[in-house]
């Protein structure tokens, strides 16, 4: 079978907080983020056979527990997922799924087969802001875009609902960009819609620090990032809907956050 690649990560401590991965990358998204730092991976194709991959997996068996796929967007890709998430299994180890939640039926069939023990699903702004939902995306900058901000927000908030019934792990997160994304009301739209969409109160909202020196969009290549105390200060506001939050930062890595 073929795949449309990446990029592999023999040994990763940071895709999935608390696992050792092996964390592989897809090409080609629907997507046009104007932030995306893996925005060469959208167009030039790369075709390889699975075989390769599979090879990688178990160079890496012994030292990980888990298998991380990430992108681009890999449910794009769903025969060559199944087969290497089938793959992992068979290996005895875990699958995690980075998505942009564009493929609500698709995760639907990976949970029904048994094929993902985790989701990290990217909530880019609040899903009731579909305006700003197709600007996060690139919608109207890159005629690329797949669907219209309507159906992308429609799509998005399937997958969640789909991932947040199931017995699958499920990580959300939002990456916040000055200027863009990441203002205290910004926030604490996308954390009161997801206080309405998700019951379980263990699954973790992670705000994570967009970086930018290799951002599809060039303007944005000098954007200063929110540094930990002003995503500190966004956690607080996402904190009035959800008490699970977590902050994400280039030089501190993961932390969950404490609030008196
Ligand atoms: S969803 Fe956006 S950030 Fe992620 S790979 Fe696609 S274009 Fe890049």
């Amino acid at each position: 079978m073929k795949v449309n690649y990446g990029l592999t990560i023999p040994i990763s401590t940071v895709d999935w907080h608390g696992r050792v991965s092996i964390s592989i990358f897809f090409r080609a998204c629907p997507f046009r983020c104007p932030y995306c730092h893996n925005y060469k991976y959208l167009s030039d194709p790369d075709i390889i056979d699975t075989a390769e991959i599979e090879k990688d997996i178990i160079k890496s068996k012994p030292f990980v527990s888990s298998v991380l796929f990430s992108g681009g967007e890999p449910l794009m890709q769903i025969g060559a997922l199944k087969h290497l998430a089938a793959f992992a299994k068979e290996n005895g180890l875990l699958v995690g799924i980075h998505t942009n939640g564009f493929y609500p039926d698709r995760a639907a069939e990976l949970i029904a087969d048994g094929l993902v023990d985790k989701f990290f699903i990217d909530v880019k702004a609040s899903p009731d802001d579909v305006e700003m939902y197709g600007r996060i995306v690139g919608y109207g900058e890159y005629e690329s875009v797949v669907g219209t901000p309507e159906e992308i927000v429609d799509r998005v908030t399937r997958t969640v609902d789909i991932v947040a019934a199931s017995d699958v792990e499920l990580e959300i997160r939002t990456t916040v960009i000055r200027g863009l994304i990441g203002s205290a009301d910004e926030i604490s739209m996308i954390a009161r819609w997801i206080a309405e969409h998700v019951t379980d109160e263990d699954i973790p909202y992670v705000i994570q620090q967009g970086l930018f020196e290799n951002a599809m969009r060039e303007s944005l290549r000098e954007t200063l990032p929110f540094d930990r105390d002003e995503i500190l200060e966004l956690a607080g506001h996402a904190h009035e809907f959800w008490d699970n939050i977590w902050i994400r930062v280039k030089d501190y890595g993961n932390e969950k956050v404490k609030f008196e």
